[in-house]
């Protein structure tokens, strides 16, 4: 049985806020220009975002946040596949437009598209989930209770997936 990890953002942690460029020249590096303009206003004299609200731990403009803060957006900005951007197949994924555009295509060339969409997300949440992971390990530890938390959650997405497929 394939049981899929999905990843989940968690109250309390902001991890990801703390933009140093020195601890995320990679991140960095995945932006275009005018991201990076965007990225480097925000980074406070402390290394965390000017946003972040780091007493509740919390982000301040979540609903204005700038895409690259969007983790759908994580894998289009860290691959460089030559296949439909993974970011705008999980979008599509989930659009029924697109999905009735598919219906008019070529059986195979139909289901091709619909199993990169499947395999896009998966990819999607497995980086995602690594990503995490890791920036929880440099900010909290890797043996402290938010990263205990974090695994609970997505412990907690594979016992869902379990019971779906019951
Ligand atoms: S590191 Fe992950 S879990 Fe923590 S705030 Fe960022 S997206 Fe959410
Ligand atoms: S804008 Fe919000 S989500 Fe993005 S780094 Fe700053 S505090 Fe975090």
């Amino acid at each position: 049985m394939n049981v899929q990890a999905q990843w989940q953002c968690i109250s309390g942690c902001g991890a990801c806020c703390r933009l140093d460029p020195e601890l995320r020249g990679e991140a960095l590096e995945a932006l275009d220009l005018q991201q990076q303009q965007t990225y480097l206003a925000m980074v406070g004299a402390d290394g965390w975002c000017l946003h972040f609200d780091t007493g509740a731990r919390r982000c301040r403009i979540y609903d204005q946040r700038p895409d690259f803060c969007r983790v759908d957006n994580l894998l289009g900005l860290f691959t460089a596949s030559s296949r439909v951007s993974p970011a705008a197949a999980f979008d599509s994924a989930s659009n029924s437009e697109s999905l009735a555009d598919v219906d008019s295509q070529p059986a195979d060339d139909a289901f091709s598209q619909v199993t990169d969409h499947l395999q896009d997300q998966v990819d999607r949440d497995e980086l995602a989930i690594a990503c995490c992971r890791q920036q929880i390990r440099s900010e909290w530890g890797g043996r402290g209770k938010v990263m205990k938390r974090f695994n609970n959650a997505i412990r907690h997405t594979i016992r869902q997936s379990i019971r779906q497929r019951r």
